[in-house]
């Protein structure tokens, strides 16, 4: 059974746990430095991807985690965690810096006031075009879409032209909103308060199909 940590600065860290935990993982927080070399795999939690920034520099997380995903960690970044996977972020504050690996350009907040927060039903390559697979319920919070992905990145979902409860989305259809590089997994939702945890199952299974990592 790998254990697979969760970033525990800010954010919503016991959701994270638990869907860990519901996908068959061992799931431990990590604070610190000998916590990080610790695990098999990481999740990079939703929460404020600024703050989030604050503190790894503040915990002297964020030289180690840079490496550690260069060593090749598998690491799961949602929402907030998306853009601190990217190697590019448009609408960033001043002096906001991101860990990287990823190939990509994200866009903060893109959604706008009107769409903050909705759900949608997805599909998501892996998942469910599975043999009996549905479509992923998903919950966009203050979400970030991917504006730019580079030849290397494998684009899993984008958004539908409908939110669940049938009301258009106003913008961002066909955003990409998930997506895969190497042993870097991103979403710009939070499958982890819908109880549906067959995306962090997908991230289990590349951290056990990654073997061990160097650090
Ligand atoms: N808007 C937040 C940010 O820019 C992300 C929101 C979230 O993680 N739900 O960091």
């Amino acid at each position: 059974t790998p254990t697979i940590g969760v970033l525990a600065l800010q954010g919503d860290v016991r959701e994270h746990v638990h869907a860990l935990e519901q996908a068959g993982a061992r799931a431990t927080t990590v604070r610190r430095r000998s916590e990080l070399e610790s695990v098999d795999g990481l999740v990079l939690p939703g929460g404020e991807s600024t703050t989030i920034d604050k503190l790894l520099r503040i915990f002297e997380l964020d030289e180690p985690l840079r490496a550690a995903v260069k060593d090749g960690l598998p690491v799961y970044g949602s929402c907030a965690g998306m853009i601190l996977l990217a190697d590019r972020i448009e609408a960033g504050i001043e002096g906001q810096r991101t860990i990287g690996g990823m190939d990509v350009t994200v866009r903060r907040n893109a959604f706008g006031r009107q769409v903050d927060s909705f759900e949608a039903d997805l599909d998501v390559a892996g998942i469910s075009d599975a043999p009996g697979g549905e479509p992923v319920r998903t919950v966009f919070i203050r979400a970030p879409w991917i504006e730019e992905a580079g030849p290397e990145v494998e684009i899993l979902a984008r958004i539908p032209s409908h939110a669940t409860d049938g009301s258009p989305v106003a913008v961002g259809a066909g955003k990409i909103v998930a997506a895969r590089q190497g042993r870097l997994l991103a979403t710009s939702f939070h499958p982890e308060i819908t109880g549906d945890a067959r995306v962090h199952a997908l991230f289990v299974s590349l951290v056990r199909h990654s073997g061990p990592h160097e650090l």
